[in-house]
């Protein structure tokens, strides 16, 4: 850390970024170096100290595992992602199927409410139909009391006449 100096800007007169190293001589070590990627003024100092030789040995190795572990991780995160993917396609055209269904049922639901009240004005009105249709007819029986009766009375007055 003794070469470290603050605030670190590149002699393009740029904040100068925190860079990793990752040569098999420095890996993992940090420095600063020139904000611009391409044409910059060639900045540079380390930001860690030099490093030990164990370290040297054991860096790269354990970078060496991580890129197998990548390597054989990668296309099964690859595959998942498309399964749920797929998941996913189906959920969606499912939900519209269910969409359709819904509108469909709401429709008949509101049809058959419209079939239901013509239905029960159908009703009422043949339920009055036949309250006047009975009224009709009890009057039709009174009618024929009445005949019935004023036929017997001419009979009876008819008898009497005829007997004197
Ligand atoms: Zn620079």
């Amino acid at each position: 850390m003794e070469n470290y100096r603050f605030p670190p800007h590149c002699f393009c007169g740029v904040l100068s970024p925190v860079l990793t190293c990752w040569s098999d001589d420095n890996p993992g070590r940090r420095y600063h170096g020139c904000a611009r990627e391409q044409g910059g003024c060639n900045f540079f100092f380390w930001i860690d100290p030099e490093m030990c030789t164990r370290s040297v040995e054991v860096i790269p190795e354990l970078k060496r595992h991580i890129h197998n572990l990548e390597e054989l991780v990668m296309p099964m995160l690859v595959d998942e992602a498309e399964e749920f993917e797929e998941a996913a396609t189906r959920a969606r055209e499912s939900e519209k199927n269910l969409s359709f269904i819904l509108i469909v049922c709401w429709f008949l639901i509101s049809r058959s409410k419209v079939v239901m009240n013509e239905m029960q004005e159908q009703k009422r009105k043949l339920e009055s139909e036949n309250k006047a249709l009975q009224a009709y007819r009890s009057r039709e029986k009174k009618l024929w009391m009445a005949l019935t009766l004023t036929w017997a009375c001419i009979g009876l007055w008819h008898a009497l006449m005829y007997r004197s």
